[in-house]
Order: structure tokens, then sequence, then C-alpha cells
């Protein structure tokens, strides 16, 4: 219903089209031509229309670029990407030089000479973007060119139509606040620096201020559109009018001026021509905007709804409680089917994500899966990203770990979740290894911290017990999540990148794992909430702490008891009577369900 699994392209389509395109590029003069996987929007998804990296590459990641130069080619993904892009693209065709913020420049450098002019299309990369490769180029003699987008040209016809699917209002009691008090807080912050506009791109941040959710990109309840918010005033939407419905667009006029995405660029002319500091995020806003408005008008700030959207109000927060709730139910009616499907050993990795899909949507309030779920049995649960495909599936085998990470979109909130489930008996070195991560999962979870506490302070709290092994997993231990918006959410993260002080109300997930190539990998996710805790006896400084949102059992077969203090113990054993409590009320009467739980949830 919700997630596809065909297999990946065929690598031989890409050369007849990377042709094409270079014949345009010849006739325009031009040397090279960058193709990002990016949209107008710069989310994370892109909608099939702007699938232009997959189409023409093959490549099928959430983050790359390729450069196209009339002999060599090459493709740029990250660490996550490199064994799929070798499988999905035709070595013959793309050079794989590494990642394209530290590469790209280097690889343009060696293959152009001085003169030579690379062309990019000024809506599919951000400003920021832009600004460094022309500093990296300038000084080697080559020159950056904005271009109407020559992939568009070369896909022609077969090019699918942009989405135009329908926006639903968001309601009060579920989004918190009104659509008129988030514009208030945003224009007191435009007059708080001074700025006479914010012009904004993002789509969850469009959705969240406007109480407006859609279905224009898979997994995510977004909608694709423009706005421009002034320091006072009404905002203007930009919005392609076929999306809404008569009793949209009476509601969303109350609080914007709707207008067609085709009349922003004349808007931004006219803003120009005032000449006041116009707030502009110059790492997700298109270079086409910045270009548009002018050095002298543009005034850097980052998107002022991320950082407000993060701080999830009450109702947002008893929502995603609520979520969590039937989440939890739906996960558990799983797991204690699976525990009998896969003894069978007939079970594979497609099968089993079907089911789950079945049984969220048997909450009755499933609106999509939030992301693709990653099923991943034996060797290909240490592959972090792996998406099974029709040409991947595999049985899930006696003596394997499977992980599963998967999500929800629900009215009421997001939820992002891994277990990883022992398929009959574990390996001691499996049980061992699993327990670690599960020791780093719970010093997030108990972890206090005070005020100004960012992401990156905590992050070394989930990797301690594997580190003292000599052990470590390559991702982030968390991420922020929505409110019924994206599941990757900024502006916090715990991870090394995590600048930004977790404050009460941010949701984030907690999410450390391992990872043994070719053999198996762990995971153990929750979303957590942040709050402010009680101080201790004794205390003399208030603390933040965690509120663990999932409910559903950690495999217990994967404890080694001994491995866990005390403290680990009783917060383990907390978790789980307590999930047993709030979940087991929701499944009354579904006697084997309850049995399985019982079982599951028993003290270690
Ligand atoms: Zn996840
Ligand atoms: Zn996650």
């Amino acid at each position: 219903m919700f997630q596809t699994f065909t297999a990946s392209a065929d690598p031989s389509v890409a050369a007849p089209r990377i042709a094409r395109l270079r014949a345009l590029m010849a006739a325009q003069k031009i040397d090279a031509f960058l193709v990002p996987r990016a949209d107008e929007h710069q989310g994370e998804y892109v909608p099939p229309s702007a699938e232009r990296l997959r189409w023409l590459t093959g490549f099928s990641g959430s983050a790359g670029m390729a450069a196209i130069a009339a002999k060599p080619a090459a493709l740029f993904v990250d660490g996550r990407y490199t064994i799929q892009a070798a499988q999905e693209c035709d070595a013959r065709l793309f050079e794989f030089p590494g990642i394209a913020r530290a590469k790209l420049a280097e690889w343009l450098t060696a293959h152009l000479g001085k003169g030579a002019v690379v062309g990019f299309d000024p809506w599919l990369h951000t400003a920021g973007e832009i600004r460094r490769l022309e500093a990296q180029l300038a000084p080697k003699g080559l020159k950056l060119k904005p271009v109407r987008n020559l992939v568009d040209r070369a896909w022609g016809k077969e090019r699918p139509a942009a989405p135009q699917n329908p926006v639903i209002l968001h309601p009060l009691k579920k989004a918190g606040r009104a659509a008129e008090k988030k514009i208030a807080d945003v224009q007191k912050r435009l007059q708080a620096d001074g700025q006479s506009h914010a012009v904004l791109t993002l789509p969850d941040s469009l959705c969240w201020l406007f109480n407006m959710r859609g279905s224009d990109i898979a997994h995510n309840p977004v909608v694709l559109a423009f706005a421009i918010v002034p320091a006072a005033g009404k905002p203007e939407l930009f919005i392609d009018g076929v999306k809404l419905s008569k009793d949209v667009r009476r509601e969303l006029e109350g609080v914007a001026a709707l207008s067609e995405p085709g009349e922003l660029s004349a808007r931004i002319a006219e803003i120009k021509a005032a000449g006041k500091p116009v707030r502009l995020d110059p790492e997700t806003a298109a270079f086409a905007l910045a270009r548009g408005l002018g050095a002298k008008v543009v005034s850097a700030g980052a998107d002022p709804c991320i950082g407000l959207k993060a701080i999830k109000n009450a109702a947002e927060i008893a929502g995603a409680r609520k979520a969590h709730i039937r989440d939890g139910a739906a996960l558990i009616r799983y797991l204690a089917w699976l525990e009998t499907a896969a003894a069978s050993g007939k079970l594979d990795e497609i099968s089993a994500v079907r089911k789950l899909e079945e049984m969220r949507a048997a909450t009755k309030h499933l609106r999509e899966i939030s992301f693709d779920t990653i099923s991943g049995s034996g060797p290909h649960g240490a592959i972090v990203h792996y998406r099974v495909t029709e040409a991947t599936n595999r049985l899930i085998g006696k003596g394997e770990l499977f992980l599963l990470d998967s999500g929800a979109q629900y009215d009421d909130g997001t939820t992002d979740i891994t277990r990883t489930i022992a398929i009959g008996t574990p390996s001691a070195e499996m049980k061992e290894r699993a327990t670690l991560v599960l020791k780093g999962h719970i010093a997030i979870a108990m972890a206090r911290f005070p005020k100004g506490t960012r992401g990156i302070d905590l992050d070394p709290f989930a990797r301690r017990a594997l580190w003292q092994h000599g052990l470590d997993y390559d991702h982030g231990t968390g991420h922020g999540v929505g409110s019924y918006l994206s599941v990757h959410e900024g502006p916090q993260s715990i991870s090394r990148a995590g600048m930004v002080p977790l404050e009460p109300g941010m949701i984030c997930s907690n999410e450390p794992g391992y990872y043994k190539a070719g053999a198996y990998g762990i995971r153990i996710e929750n979303l957590v909430l942040v709050t402010e805790a009680a101080t201790p006896e004794g205390g003399e400084r208030p603390m933040m702490g965690f509120e663990t949102l999932t409910l559903v059992p950690i495999d217990r077969r994967l404890v080694a008891r001994e491995l866990l203090t005390k403290e680990e113990r009783v917060w383990l054993n907390a978790y789980h009577a307590r999930l047993r409590e709030v979940i087991g009320a929701e499944l009354i009467g579904e006697t084997d369900v309850l049995k399985w739980l019982h079982t599951a949830t028993q003290p270690v």
C-alpha cells in the first residue's frame, strides 16, 4: 500500500540519457552540468518530477550530486551510499570521487580547462552552496553559469508532472497554536532583527506556519509552496490553486494572500526594489531567490520557523503521546505475530514490511508511513540505510538478527522506532553487542543535563559502553522529529553536529547501534521528549531529562544481564512495566497478544 519494492533501474539506461544531456550542453557551450538530488524547496525528499539524479544516473539514494562533463562524469555520494551507488550506476560511465562538498570543485578543476563553464539550475542549489563553490572555482579560472535545467529538456515528455495533491487543514486541536499566532511569532522575530520580510521555501516550515498538511511528497505530509512573510501584515502564500478546495481556500485566505507559484519571481523583484533587508536562509533557500533579491537586500538568517517548530506545544506533546500508544499497540501485535511467522523460516523481508503496514493501517488512523521501512535480516541489518527490493529480498533465517526500522504518520504525531529481534537463539557475541547498544540507549534515556547542553555533549553517553569494547557506529545518535511532519527535522540533533542546545518540548530519536559488515546489525530506537527534570535530593541546579515516548518491548533474548548495572536493569524493567500497563490497556480481549506482551516484559 505505502511502500514499493521495485528493483533499481538497469544501469544501461543511463548511457543514452547522458548522451542526450551532453548534446544539449554542447549546443549551449557548457562544459559541465551539475545534477543535484534536490528540488526548489531543498527538502530531504523530492517528488517524482524532481528525481532528475535518479533518472539520469540510476542512483536512488536520498542525497548526492552528479557532475556531467563532455567526457567524464562523476557521482558524488556520502559514505552511506558508496555501496549502493556502485550497484545502481554503470561504473564505465561514472567516477565516484566522494562527497560533493569536499570533492566537487577538485574534480571539476582536474577535468576542465581554464575558462570552462559549469552550468547549474539556480533553483536546485542553495545560495550558500553556490557561493562556496564559486569561491573554489574562480581562482582556477572556472565559471559557474545559471541556466534552465538541461536534464528537464533531455527528460522531455517522459518527465512526471509536478504533484498537485489536495491540501488539508491541520486542526487547531492538533496544532495547538493558531496560524495567526505563529505568524505573529515569526513577525516579532523579523521586527527584532530589523528585516522587512522573510522568504520561506521549506515545505515543513510552511505547513507548520499555516497549519496545513498535504501529500506532495511520499512519506512527508507536506505541501510544496513558497511564502513571503512581512514584518507586519498578511503573509503571501504562493501555492498551486488546484491543490485547494473551496473550504481550504477560504480558511487559508483568512491568514494569507494566495498567489500562484509562478508569481513569486515578480514579487521578489518588487521587494528588491523597496531596498529593505529581507531575511533569507542561505542554507535552505534556492540561489535563484538570493540572486533575485540581490546581495544588498538579502539579510542572511535561519528560517525563523525551524527553531519555533522544534519546540512542541502542549497539544502536540499530548498528540505525540497518543500516537505512540497507538503505534506501540500496532507494533506489539506485529511482534507477537512475527514470533510465530518467523519461526517457520519462510518469512521474507518484503512480507515482513507488508504485514507491519497492515497492522498500522488497522489502527484506522494511519495517514502514511514516515519513511521506507528498513527491513534487514542477517547481513542486510548491517547496511544502515538498507532498502529492500524484489532483487535483494531474502528470508529471515533462524539464528539471525532482524533489524526493523519503521515509522508512521498519524494526524497527531510522527513515529520512528527500531527494534532488533533475535530469530531463534542468538550467538553470545550478538547478545553481548546488543547489550552494549542497550547500555548506550539507556544512558541517553536516563541522562540529566543542565540548560545549554547540546546534542554533541550527550552523543558520547550513547557510545561509551561500545567504545570501552573497541566498538562504535557511524551515524548520529538522534535526530529531531516533527509533529505530523518530517521524521527528520532540525535544528537539534544528538550527534557530532548537534550544536543547538536542547530545550523542553523538543522531540529527538535515541538510536545507538552496532553493525558487523556481512553478518548482522543492531539498533535500538525510541523517540524521547526533552522535559524539565525534578532536581534530585541535595541537587543544586535545575536539570532537564528525557521522557521516552515509544512504548514497545526491547528484545530480552538479546540482553546479557551480567553486563547491565543495577540502575540499567531498574530502567529496563520499569520501562517494560510501564508499557505493559499502558499498552496492555489497549489490547484488552486480544489474548494471544497480551500473552506475548506478558512474556516479553518480564523483568531481567
Ligand atoms: Zn528509525
Ligand atoms: Zn530515526
